[in-house]
């Protein structure tokens, strides 16, 4: 079976996405200017490209910063977190308290009116934190050589437990503040909160015989504040824009629509915006008619793309659907000698939100040494090849063809097992979130 996956012209668009603009946090100008050019390229395929948009809500950090009061004098370089509370200009001041996470073991009255030293908040604890009334947070980051803001989350909707203001410190200066017996500190948090607009970018490729039957194929072109995002995700949206081209070549019996998820950093926004969408529209429809067949009906399967292109790295495949799936994978994996990690789990990313609507994904990634450098500065392009590329995309190429886009009929039910949707709800529920 021929394959025309080519992966230097992947690599173009990394070095457009990851090089030429940078930083594409969602709602800026870069996140714009990525949306553009991928609109542009879909265009240019002569697919039928459509724009959904949506609201995200942002933090922009105005002032910061950590100073220890006690048993000296020194600032520490830190990252507000813009979302999760605020001070005035002169900060708070409190007494230092470590604990190691915020599981409901470690919180107790000890925290309250103190400054809370540990490495993240746990979302399902939140109301238990907020009776106990911390005066503050300073997050360690786990990994040495992670950016301090790594995920800074979309907390705004968690504003309402109460007003926690919080700084990130790097792993390196969350050590030195631990060893040297820091007891008292000042935090400052100025934040402005806005409400800004991203977009998904949906191309559609219409199937020759099996119109009805869709398939979604994408990947996140959004990253996280001051990061080039080379890896993640410049790498899946290259090869989901290739693919495109691949696809818009060869044809498809099934309608396939490619898309550059929005906002997927801050939490999934894009998918779960798209997902909620065809729920909602999938409940009208059959308020009014039991039987109707929606688009949620039709959609089949999602094949997601997060997080690829490193040269020393081993390929995975995340799915959450039929064993059938599951099969397919590791089969055409034995067959060509590519070799994938096939599983059956949740990879947090767009495939998740989809699935917790009942179509299956598969969540294809590219597991490297430089994942440590995921959401870091470091995340360039310099790690990446096209030939990498090239691998995963002539694989997923592969697998489309004979099973999804070329397949007489379809072979995947579309089902999820009971226990992946128990671990999406799981997953779901530790995130804080409303399932869509
Ligand atoms: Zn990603």
């Amino acid at each position: 079976m021929d394959t025309i996956f080519d992966g230097s012209k992947a690599f173009k668009h990394i070095e457009k996405l990851a090089v030429e603009i940078g930083a594409r946090t969602a709602g800026s100008p870069e996140d714009q200017a990525a949306a553009d050019y991928i609109k542009g390229y879909f265009d240019g395929l002569g697919l039928d490209t459509t724009v959904q948009e949506f609201e995200i809500e942002t933090g922009y950090v105005k002032n910061t910063s950590l100073e220890v009061l006690k048993p000296y004098g020194e600032f520490i370089s830190c990252e507000g977190m813009s979302m999760l509370g605020q001070t005035g200009p002169e900060g708070i001041k409190g007494e230092l308290i470590r604990i190691e996470t915020t599981d409901e073991e470690y919180l107790t009255r000890e925290i309250t009116g103190k400054i809370v030293v540990t490495n993240g908040i746990k979302r399902k604890n939140l109301s238990i934190i907020s009776k106990l009334k911390p005066l503050g947070f300073i997050f360690i980051e786990n990994y040495p050589r992670m950016q301090r803001k790594h995920f800074w989350g979309n907390y705004s909707e968690n504003m309402s437990h109460g007003n926690f203001p919080g700084v990130r410190v790097s792993f390196e200066d969350g050590f030195k503040l631990l060893k040297s017996g820091a007891t008292h500190a000042r935090i400052v948090v100025e934040a402005e909160l806005s409400k800004l607009k991203t977009k998904n970018i949906i191309a559609e490729l219409r199937g020759t015989s099996h119109p009805d039957e869709i398939i979604l194929v994408g990947g996140h072109y959004d990253t996280v504040p001051g990061v080039k995002g080379a890896s993640d995700n410049a790498g899946g949206t290259s090869i989901t824009m290739e693919l495109a081209r691949v696809f818009k070549e060869k044809g498809s019996k099934r309608t396939v629509r490619f898309i550059a998820w929005g906002s997927e950093e801050m939490g999934l926004d894009g998918s779960n915006f798209y997902a909620k969408k065809l729920k909602a529209e999938d409940k009208e429809a059959k308020e009014k008619d039991k039987k109707a067949k929606t688009e949620l009906d039709r959609t089949r399967l999602m094949v997601n793309l997060d997080v690829h292109g490193a040269l020393i790295g081993t390929n995975v495949a995340a799915v959450l659907g039929p064993s059938m799936l599951t099969d397919s994978l590791k089969l055409l994996s034995k067959e060509t000698g590519v070799v994938f990690e096939v599983k059956e789990s949740v990879y947090s990313s767009d495939g998740t939100p989809l699935s917790a609507v009942g179509v299956p994904s598969t969540s294809f990634s590219r597991r490297s040494g430089i994942d440590i450098m995921m959401h870091s500065p470091e995340d360039i392009i310099d790690y990446l090849s096209p030939e990498a590329l090239e691998d995963q995309g002539k694989f997923v190429e592969k697998w489309m063809t004979r099973y999804v886009t070329g397949a007489a009929a379809f072979p995947f039910k579309r089902e999820i097992p009971e226990k992946l949707l128990k671990q999406i709800k799981e997953y779901y529920e530790k995130w804080g979130k409303e399932l869509p």
